[in-house]
């Protein structure tokens, strides 16, 4: 079994015990903690199937897709950088995913396949678990607003009526259809969108940082926002679970401001995709202490 599939592979699908039947699709994966939560959870369940990584580049993924039903499989995750992507070829949308304009769940229905989105409801879970707070309560500032994730869960702030949130995008044209798109629903005048080096006027009036940038991914990498403009009443979600403190959390630190890693996200969106595929409840706990022994 390897640790990392191709294309080439899902050409010509290994026949493994148990059976590779799931997957995540993303560029690069080699990084990605979901096989051993899935993996878990599956033997949990006595579900005789296994959930791999799959390194798919951005013109090898309609392929990919079209390969799933011929593959027997159920279903496949789709991270960085095939959100927005996959949307298109899907068959059919689940209307949360539409109305979010992102797939990060794939489910194989006989020779079809749909798309649904559980990033934001795992955030919302998220910070209410690492936290101890309910989104709708919060004024949220989303760094990277224009990425798969930060859209996701622009929309879900929006979804659950936050009384103001703040959209951060290096390429800030990326914004303007999100922002109108927020508009159509939600009050003008409580979304504002910026660049990175004006953000400081904003942040008097936020409550709950979410970093969806992948800065902080790689070593080395600077925080997205300087300590010395962060307080202690800051609330920070970072959306990276590749280290326990990001650069994001360690400018926190630094000032007392309370801050999670994205490591509830990625268990409480993991368990949601698990529900959608199997209409069962997920084995949270043991999907967590997988999480945690592979990461650690
Ligand atoms: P994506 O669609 O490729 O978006 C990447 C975002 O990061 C874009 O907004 C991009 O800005 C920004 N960015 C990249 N490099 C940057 C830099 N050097 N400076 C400033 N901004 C930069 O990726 P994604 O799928 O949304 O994932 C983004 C992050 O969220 C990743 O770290 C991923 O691990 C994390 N994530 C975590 C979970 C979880 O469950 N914990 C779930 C989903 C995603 P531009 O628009 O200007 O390119």
């Amino acid at each position: 079994m390897k640790e990392v599939y191709s294309l080439a592979d899902l050409r010509d699908w290994p026949n493994e015990a148990p059976p590779l039947r799931l997957a995540v699709f993303g560029d690069p994966i080699a990084h990605s903690a979901s096989p051993p939560m899935h993996n878990a959870a599956l033997a949990e369940c006595g579900i005789d199937a296994r959930y791999a990584r799959l390194h798919i580049r951005a013109e090898e993924l309609a392929e990919a897709f079209r390969l799933l039903p011929r593959r027997d499989f159920i279903g496949v995750n789709c991270t960085i950088p095939h959100k927005f992507a996959a949307l298109a070829l899907m068959d059919r949308l689940d209307d949360h995913a539409r109305r979010i304009g992102v797939v990060n769940t794939v489910v194989v229905e006989g020779d079809k396949i749909a798309g649904y989105n559980t990033d934001g409801p795992g955030l919302v879970r998220a910070v209410r678990a690492e936290l101890g707070a309910d989104l709708r309560d919060l004024r949220v500032m989303i760094l990277g607003a224009g990425g798969g994730a930060g859209r996701a869960i622009a929309m879900q702030c929006a979804f659950e009526k936050c009384p103001r949130i703040v959209l951060i995008n290096r390429t800030l044209e990326k914004l303007g259809p999100l922002v109108r798109e927020l508009e159509a629903f939600f009050p003008a005048d409580c979304i504002a969108m910026d660049e990175f080096n004006a953000l400081e006027a904003h942040l008097s009036q936020i409550d709950l940082i979410i970093n969806c940038t992948s800065l902080g991914m790689k070593p080395g990498e600077a925080s997205p926002i300087p300590a010395e403009l962060l307080s202690a009443r800051h609330l920070i979600y970072d959306t990276i679970y590749t280290a326990a403190r990001t650069p994001l959390l360690l400018a926190g630190d630094a000032v007392g401001a309370r801050g999670a890693n994205g490591l509830t996200m990625l268990l409480h969106q993991g368990a949601l995709a698990f529900e959608i595929w199997f209409q069962r409840a997920a084995p949270i706990d043991v999907m967590r202490q997988a999480l945690l022994d592979a990461t650690r």
